[in-house]
């Protein structure tokens, strides 16, 4: 009962609206055709139980990342797989450390096997290293951490990451969600495969929900130390992913015409949105990820929860992030091209109104 259940981001606005949805970090170019038509094709035989190991699936992402397949699991959106290494790792009383402002997946996958949270302090919205290893005790097994960071869009150098990695107990493990990672263009950045490839206790996992587009199929996949793998593979569910996921998945990372596409556009689109909310008197977190975190003024009026309110009231929907810690901020996803404007000319709407 202490877990606060997840709360999805809104999809509708009241009226009928066609909304522009930028609550929860969807890709707003759509998944790769070759993904559709993939997806479309498994209906024609719905009655067959998937490959339970996804053996194609695990090949096309072990191709297109120089991987090994056999170090590879898919699951049911990252999701699945962020609460499966919690219950092979977690008991109760153990602790999992993440940081203050950290994705709630990892709270409530904590506190569902048992498991003590155990939240490190950021510093100016950022994972702190020192913070977290300040935090471990006997007691801690994992630690969570989200580089880009979701809902705050930050990442950090990958220098730090590894300086974690060294200064944690052998025995913890090091969970790196690299859902956002496709998004960054950083010199400094790395989603994590070497690390996993050389250290025996670090995990990465990946998402098809955000680059890729395909979010309503549920699919994610983990990189994993040999014995991780053997543990996920022992506990998951035997057919957890989907034959229409599968294909639609293996299509998707073959189309890099697509993720280059809409790589490209969130490149377009995130430096723009940032610059037009700044221009507007607003607070914007510098973000690496496919969401700007907007902050607004304290007190009645300009805050952001009436924003919120006014957005709504324009069709815009974003996401409300107070069960993160973050009150006075709106998270909101990049969309098209005309839904950014929209977003825009509504906030400016609401800063002129009410500033009068
Ligand atoms: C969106 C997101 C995920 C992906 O979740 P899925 O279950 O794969 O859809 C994972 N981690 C973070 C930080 C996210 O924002």
């Amino acid at each position: 009962m202490e877990i606060e259940a997840y709360v999805p981001g809104e999809s509708s606005v009241p009226g009928g609206m066609k909304p522009a949805k930028l609550s929860s970090n969807e890709n707003p170019l759509g998944p790769s055709a070759a993904a559709t038509a993939a997806f479309k094709a498994a209906a024609g035989s719905l009655e067959r139980y998937p490959d339970g190991s996804a053996t194609g699936l695990r090949q096309a992402i072990a191709r297109v990342h120089g991987l090994n397949p056999d170090r590879i699991v898919c699951g049911a959106g990252s999701d699945e797989l962020l609460n499966l290494l919690a219950h092979a790792y977690l008991e109760p009383g153990d602790e999992a450390i993440f940081t203050e402002h950290g994705f709630l997946v990892y709270r409530i996958a904590t506190l569902g096997c048992g498991g003590t949270p155990v939240v490190a302090p950021e510093k100016d919205l950022h994972t702190d290293v020192d913070a977290i290893l300040a935090r471990v005790t006997p007691r801690t097994k994992v630690v969570f951490v989200a580089n880009p960071n979701n809902p705050t869009g930050t990442y950090i150098p990958f220098d730090e990451i590894r300086r974690l990695r060294q200064g944690l107990p052998g025995n913890v493990l090091l969970v790196l969600d690299a859902a956002y990672s496709e998004y960054v263009r950083r010199n400094d950045y790395e989603a994590g495969i070497e690390l996993v490839a050389t250290t025996g206790n670090t995990v990465m996992t990946r998402t098809f929900s955000k680059i890729h587009g395909l979010a309503a199929l549920r699919l994610g996949w983990a990189y994993c130390p040999a014995a991780v793998a053997d543990a996920l593979n022992r506990i998951r569910g035997p057919f957890n992913v989907s034959a229409p996921a599968i294909a639609a998945g293996i299509a998707a990372l073959e189309d890099h015409g697509h993720v280059d596409k809409s790589v490209a556009h969130n490149e377009t689109w995130l430096p723009w949105l940032s610059a037009e909310l700044r221009k507007l008197g607003l607070r914007v977190t510098p973000s690496v990820a496919n969401f700007i975190l907007v902050h607004f003024p304290e007190g009645a009026g300009r805050n952001a929860d009436a924003a919120n309110a006014f957005l709504q009231s324009r069709a815009v929907i974003v996401r409300r992030v107070g069960g993160y810690g973050l009150p006075g901020a709106l998270r909101v996803t990049i969309g098209t091209e005309a839904e950014n404007r929209a977003t825009v000319a509504a906030l400016a709407a609401f800063m002129e109104g009410a500033a009068r």
